[in-house]
Parts: C-alpha cells; structure tokens; sequence
C-alpha cells in the first residue's frame, strides 16, 4: 500500500464527493451514522503508528487502540500522537503474556503498570482492557475491574494476525453490525491497507467508527465531552 498512496487518497475524494456532509478529514460522526461501529488495533504504538494514524484520519475514522504498556514506555510520543488524532486509548497488559497462565500477582502488575505508562504518556487513563490472544478469566476480568477497566473482546476477527490479505480484512469489516467491535492490529500492513476500503464500505451501509462504552462494551456514538483517548 505504500506504493500507492495516490489511489487511497482518490478513494477518500471519491466518497466524500458520493456523500453530502463528509469532509475526508472530519471526524466519522460528521457524516449521517444509523449505527456505530468499533475498530480496535492492538499492540502498538510502534514504527507503524503514525502511518496508521494518518490513513485513520484521511478516511475520517477514529478506532481505539490497545497498546502494550512496554511499548506505550518505549514510544510515549506515539500515544500521545494516538490522542491527538481522536483516537481512544485502551490497556493490553505490560509484556503481552498469556495471562490466564500468570500469578494473581503478575496479573495485576502487567495491567497496573500498563495504566501507567499510557498516563505517563498523555494518553489518559485507560477505561477499556483488551487481554491479550483474547485469554481471559474470572480472575483476569476481577484484577482488571479493580483498575477501572472493562474487558473488550470482539466480535470479529479480521484475522490480520494471521496473514488475512487486504481483502479479507476488508470482508471482514462488512460483516460488522451496530454496535459490533472488530480486532485489527497497529502493525498490520494488509489492515492499513485496508482502511480506505473499509471506510468505503461502512459509509455505504450507514455505520460510523464509534467509541466503544466502558459501561456496555459495545461501540456507541463518540461522547464529544470525553476527550479523546480517556475512554
Ligand atoms: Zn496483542
């Protein structure tokens, strides 16, 4: 995708010329939204998130994305980039490990010190914890609780982590329904890829990237009140 970047931003122009009252660069809220949808990408911030972020605000979408404290430590900048963009900002533990397979210590420690550094970073206080390969349990959800945080699976997979081509990525984002939460990753080329087509293809069926609701778990219209990135 980074050959054609030209083709991409024809795309945004394209639909935004099809559609009344979407600028490429406003927010997704701006345009007519019968549904909200949430994108979700996870493991960064790394080398690939500013490309991330500008394809995201090109083709007007806002995601939440689920970053590892270790890295949020390593490349704070970033976070704060994340915010800035009007994303939202969630907790993927510390190190990434199999947490159903750690101590209630080792637990906490990987969640508490995740909160920190995306705080320490400018990107707020996480409210939503995605576990990472999705492996939780009562004793996960209750250490994460004890932080705030609400627990945020998906409901469908893009399977970007294991080698889904661009297309079914974007297959993948067609079978979303309001209120559903899709898993992408920040270092995913075929997802970046991706982007323009899906923001092509939500339009089209009158859905919008939303927040996704510490209180539901479920994507719903961004709350213009909450600053971006403290949910
Ligand atoms: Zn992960």
């Amino acid at each position: 995708m980074k050959a054609t970047p030209s083709l991409s931003l024809l795309a945004v122009v394209t639909l935004a010329a099809g559609a009344l009252t979407v600028d490429a660069a406003a927010p997704a809220q701006a345009a007519t939204c019968n549904g909200y949808v949430g994108l979700t990408f996870d493991d960064g911030p790394s080398n690939s998130t500013p490309a991330l972020l500008n394809a995201l605000t090109q083709n007007g979408l806002r995601a939440t994305m689920f970053n590892q404290g270790q890295h949020a430590a390593a490349y704070p900048a970033r976070v704060k980039a994340q915010v800035n963009a009007g994303m939202w900002v969630g907790n993927h533990s510390y190190t990434h490990p199999h947490l159903t397979q750690q101590s209630q210590a080792t637990i906490d420690s990987e969640i508490s010190r995740t909160q920190q550094a995306v705080a320490a970073a400018g990107g707020g206080t996480p409210k939503l914890f995605r576990p990472p390969y999705g492996e939780t349990n009562s004793t996960v959800r209750a250490i994460a609780a004890k932080y705030g945080l609400t627990e945020i699976i998906w409901n469908v997979d893009s399977q970007d982590w294991n080698g889904a081509s661009t297309e079914a990525i974007v297959a993948a984002a067609g079978r979303l329904t309001h209120g559903q939460v899709i898993l992408m990753h920040d270092w995913s080329a075929n997802s970046l890829a991706a982007i323009p087509r899906i923001a092509q293809g939500l339009a089209a069926r009158g859905l919008c990237a939303g927040m996704i609701s510490p209180q539901t778990g479920r994507a719903v219209a961004p709350t213009a009140a909450v600053k971006p990135g403290a949910a």
